[in-house]
């Protein structure tokens, strides 16, 4: 269609224009926009009304200094964001990311997923996401500590329970939740669930940990039976050894599934004969509480290789799980799964396909899950723990997995029903169809705002 072609290479180079640079927030945009736009141009209404423009348009971005001294009495500074990308369908909400690699480029870029993903969950939340280039692997307890309190003195006006919730992301775990949340309470003198992901004492929710895992793997497993396939028995090939990673990790083994490969920043291990229950505690022994690498697991268990500074799309698996950061996944890793004999590929973490390899997945008919829809576990157990904070309840941890598996089981249907082509389902148009409208209607009706 050279129509829509143009009507997509007009509206990119607008916004190649206006956010010179950005290349993650340019690749997150063109995909919902390829999707999108057979639909929008049909629409006259929301084109005059401008909503994709809008739409990729922050609502507001706050950037500030964070000074911190180290243990040492040297003065630090390091940059901090939070993109207000978009509040149509309710508070902004969305994790903050300690990494060096964080630039507003990649905050706007998981503020906008955000949006959508937020929107398939069926919750009231916007869209937001936050961070700094603050690297807390190399730091001490007292300096993460001391970190997380001027991040919060800065960031503390802007958000509140009925505004902005944040929660984690790669670098933000239990412990930099409790810090952040400590100096909020004391700055506010008030206690509101302004943050989720907090501890169990202290207003978090069952199963929010495990929650993006989880959900990644419930996704997987509807995505497969919905093609006439299940799980059970099939090989997967995980990336990453975070939270996300491992929960994944442990819920393919619950549903009897083979887990091959884990990695980190500093490579991957190669388990030949499937991981198996005790070799996951060690890894979340090392990773949670020991903050180890990845290839202290090799050291310990024989038949387990370690491959450094590589990542672990080369392994024969059935089903591919990327947990771990954006772009992780390049043409060269999908020809390589492709080669092996991949069925599905379920993302766990944001974006980490490049477009190049998200198109030949397509091409080649590949069931593929986007991240906004598969890993929308995390988020929604994060509203669920905000709806059991100001109904001031705790449920049970049987009570929160079954409507994560419901919500979950709904955010594939609405992939089936806007994604479905001729009995085979293309996951990424479903997911940004459906998830794209919805905010577009809730802007259309609200005016010009
Ligand atoms: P963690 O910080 O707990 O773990 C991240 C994992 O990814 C670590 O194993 C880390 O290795 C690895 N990793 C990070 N950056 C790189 C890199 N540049 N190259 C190779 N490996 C890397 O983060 P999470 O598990 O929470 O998040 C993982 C992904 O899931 C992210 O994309 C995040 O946005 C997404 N996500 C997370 C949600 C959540 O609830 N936590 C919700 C939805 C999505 P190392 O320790 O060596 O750095």
């Amino acid at each position: 269609m050279p129509g829509l072609q143009r009507e997509l290479d007009h509206f990119m180079d607008g916004l190649r224009k206006r956010n010179p640079y950005q290349t993650e927030f340019h690749q997150a945009v063109e995909e919902v926009a390829a999707s999108v736009m057979p639909w929008y141009l049909q629409r006259d209404d929301y084109r005059s009304a401008q909503i994709l423009e809008r739409l990729t348009e922050p609502d507001r971005i706050i950037a500030f200094r964070v000074s911190w001294e180290t243990d040492g009495g040297d003065i630090r500074a390091n940059r901090a964001w939070r993109v207000q990308f978009n509040h149509a369908l309710g508070p902004y909400k969305g994790g903050l990311r300690f990494h060096p690699t964080v630039t507003d480029s990649v905050l706007k870029f998981l503020a906008f997923e955000q949006i959508l993903k937020n929107s398939l969950t069926g919750l009231p939340m916007g869209g937001a996401k936050g961070g700094s280039n603050f690297n807390p692997k190399d730091k001490s307890e007292r300096e993460v500590m001391r970190f997380c309190q001027s991040l919060m003195t800065g960031l503390h006006r802007y958000i509140g329970e009925d505004v902005d919730i944040p929660a984690g992301d790669i670098g933000v775990g239990s412990r930099e939740i409790s810090y952040l949340f400590g100096q909020y309470i004391r700055l506010q003198n008030r206690w509101a669930g302004v943050l989720t992901g907090k501890g169990s004492s202290f207003g978090g929710s069952a199963v929010r940990t495990e929650a993006t895992g989880y959900g990644c793997v419930y996704f997987c497993e509807q995505m497969l039976n919905h093609h006439g396939e299940g799980l059970e028995g099939r090989t997967v090939a995980i990336s990453g050894s975070g939270d996300v990673a491992l929960y994944a990790a442990e819920k393919a083994l619950q549903k009897g599934a083979r887990v091959l490969t884990l990695s980190d920043s500093g490579g991957f291990v190669h388990i030949r004969d499937g991981l198996d229950g005790n070799q996951l505690e060690f890894v979340k022994e090392l990773k949670e509480g020991r903050r180890g690498r990845i290839s202290e697991f090799a050291d310990r268990y024989a038949g387990v290789e370690f491959h450094r500074n590589a990542r672990p799309w080369a392994v024969g698996c059935e089903i591919a799980m990327p947990c771990a950061t954006q772009n992780e996944l390049d043409l060269e890793d999908a020809k390589s799964l492709l080669g092996n004999g991949v069925m599905a590929v379920s993302e766990g973490a944001n974006m980490p396909l490049t477009a190049g390899a998200v198109h030949l997945l397509a091409a080649r008919g590949v069931l593929h899950a986007p991240g906004k829809a598969s890993n929308a576990g995390g988020v929604a157990v994060s509203g669920l723990e905000q709806s059991q904070n100001s109904m001031r309840i705790s449920w049970s941890r049987e009570e929160v997995d079954g409507r994560l598996q419901t919500i979950m089981s709904e955010i594939h249907r609405q992939c089936v029903r806007h994604g479905e082509r001729k009995g085979r389902v293309n996951y990424v148009d479903g997911a940004n169809i459906a998830g794209f409208k919805k905010v577009a209607d809730a802007m259309l009706a609200y005016g010009v705002v």
